[in-house]
């Protein structure tokens, strides 16, 4: 029987609403001083609809907080080598401060060679090898957007990670390995992490001070997966299809949000969670990498 507890919902679309009003002013201020304002470039290749949709939030939220943005569109059918040279012109381009490649890419092309392509000052998504690995050079340059969204929500919800035990399960190279790192450098926690060959999953998410779940299956994590008063960060967005949702689909994260919640202290929803504080770590990168091109 799950002990009824009350918890606080994380809402990451309020927070990621106030960094982008501290943004916004930010910028407001550096137009009144003159200075070249932020500006943000994104490939977007082929014309996947989910793809495109996160490509409108982010030219959204270019707009609202005053960046100037380029949004730069290829057929699917364009070849690895001419992709590359347009990452190589925006590189060299001086007034462009950062720049994104939206993925997924269509097969033919190496996600890989394109990422090494994008300069690590510019690659405002963390995901170049020099940005992964400044994670634990104490002086990261540019941190990977997803992990540093999450880390940003704890420190607004005053959640303290020194010290405590967080279990990150899910390992992959743009979410659960990158924020494993940030928590046992930057977070100064205990860092458990588990994925695909895990063996008795359950063992490790019980004894989470802060249970962290990157996986894209969701229900992954029962109520009897967590222990009383745990926080847990939802990490997961899956899109499931069905009749019973209203646009015949629904966004579902890895935990099963009502049965968790009430044994938890706080935990994140989804969507409303983790997702928006990801376009917003985008943003306050794309600001911080006009900043040292400023200096
Ligand atoms: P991914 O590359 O497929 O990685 C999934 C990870 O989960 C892998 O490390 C995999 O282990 C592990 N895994 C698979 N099955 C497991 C299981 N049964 N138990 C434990 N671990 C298991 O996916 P991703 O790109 O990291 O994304 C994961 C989820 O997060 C997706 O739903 C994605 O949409 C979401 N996401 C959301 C945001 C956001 O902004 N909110 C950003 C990024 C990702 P192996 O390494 O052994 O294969």
């Amino acid at each position: 029987m799950t002990e009824a507890t009350t918890y606080t919902r994380i809402d990451g679309r309020k927070i990621a609403a106030e960094i982008k009003q501290e943004i916004a002013t930010k910028v407001a201020s550096m137009k009144a001083e003159g200075k070249k304002l932020p500006h943000l470039a994104i490939i977007l290749v082929g014309d996947d609809g989910a793809s495109q949709t996160y490509v409108d939030h982010k030219v959204k939220a270019c707009k609202e907080v005053g960046f100037h943005y380029t949004l730069l569109r290829f057929a699917d059918t364009i070849q690895e080598d001419k992709l590359l040279k347009h990452i190589v012109q925006l590189n060299n381009d001086d007034d462009v401060d950062g720049l994104i490649v939206q993925l997924p890419l269509p097969a033919h092309i190496s996600v890989e060679h394109v990422t090494d392509h994008i300069r690590a000052d510019k690659d405002v998504d963390g995901f170049t090898n020099q940005n992964f690995g400044s994670i634990i050079s104490r002086h990261p340059l540019l941190l990977p957007a997803t992990p540093f969204g999450v880390m940003e929500l704890l420190r607004r919800y005053n959640i303290e990670t020194k010290g405590k035990h967080c279990v990150v399960v899910g390992a992959s190279r743009i979410a659960g390995a990158p924020l494993s790192m940030m928590l046992a450098e930057q977070g100064r926690a205990t860092v458990t992490i588990c994925h695909k060959y895990t063996q008795d999953l359950a063992s490790h998410t019980k004894q989470a001070d802060i249970l962290f779940v990157a996986v894209g299956k969701p229900g992954l994590i029962t109520e009897d997966m967590v222990k009383e008063g745990a926080v847990v960060i939802d990490i997961g967005t899956t899109r499931v299809e069905g009749k019973q949702y209203k646009n015949g689909y629904a966004i579902k994260g890895d935990v099963d949000f009502e049965k968790v919640a009430p044994k938890c202290s706080y935990i994140t929803p989804v969507p409303g969670g983790v997702g928006p504080m990801t376009i917003a770590s985008l943003l306050l990168n794309t600001l911080r990498a006009a900043e040292l091109r400023n200096k």
